[in-house]
């Protein structure tokens, strides 16, 4: 599979998963320094095939493809040039972590051990007009504290990463925290965290190959 598949079939995954929805959502591959691929702007993305993805630069210039790029790519060229270990941004609207981001509230990540692993550092950030580089500056200060995953408030969530599936994992992970999380709201049910001596431990073994 080439990159441009790859990116085709992970963003199908995304839809036909229910982790976003109609034609929102939008996800790009980097391909060099100054130049990535990216998903049409309005684009339903169950539908989408290898010829639909568009090749841009940095600078928003066009160099192959036929439609018009993602409405959010200013988020996306900004994450690129602020964060040169990232190939992969899914900016996506899925059902549970959206719940989350509309009411604004915190997701508690230490319910579950993946998700703790994968998702110890959540940024929230504030709401901006959807396609504006208001949205996109938002990002900034959060992308030089490291951040990889985050919630936008009345929105959606930006998940980014070295590579497709690691991007895709993460955002998996989140949206199955949230909908755990948000089950047991709706039962009435009690939430037990797992006690972080533990979450530290399990993220110890990770490291030191125990658990690998
Ligand atoms: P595009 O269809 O332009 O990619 O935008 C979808 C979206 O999620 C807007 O926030
Ligand atoms: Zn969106």
């Amino acid at each position: 599979m080439d990159i441009i598949e790859e990116l085709v079939e992970y963003s199908k995954l995304a839809w036909d998963r229910g982790l976003t929805e109609s034609t929102g959502g939008n996800m790009s591959v980097r391909v060099d320094k100054n130049t990535i691929y990216i998903t049409p702007h309005s684009s339903l993305k169950h539908f989408l095939t290898p010829k639909d993805i568009l090749k841009i630069t940095l600078d928003d210039k066009m160099i192959e493809g036929d439609g018009e790029p993602s409405s959010e790519r200013k988020m996306h060229f900004l994450i690129y040039k602020e964060r040169p270990d990232v190939n992969c941004v899914f900016h996506v609207h899925p059902t549970y972590a959206t719940a989350f981001a509309v009411s604004g509230e915190k997701i508690p990540v230490n319910t579950l051990p993946e998700a703790a692993l994968l998702l110890r550092d959540i940024a929230y950030l504030p709401y901006r007009m959807p396609g504006t580089q208001e949205f996109a500056d938002v990002f900034t200060p959060e992308l030089k504290n490291g951040k990889d995953v985050f919630i936008l408030q009345n929105h959606g969530v930006t998940v980014i990463g070295k590579s497709i599936k690691a991007v895709y994992e993460k955002l998996e992970t989140l949206d199955f925290v949230a909908k755990v999380v948000f089950t047991l709201k709706m039962s009435g049910a009690k939430i037990k965290e797992i006690d972080e001596r533990e979450v530290e431990k399990f993220l110890e073994s990770l490291k030191s190959g125990i658990n690998s």
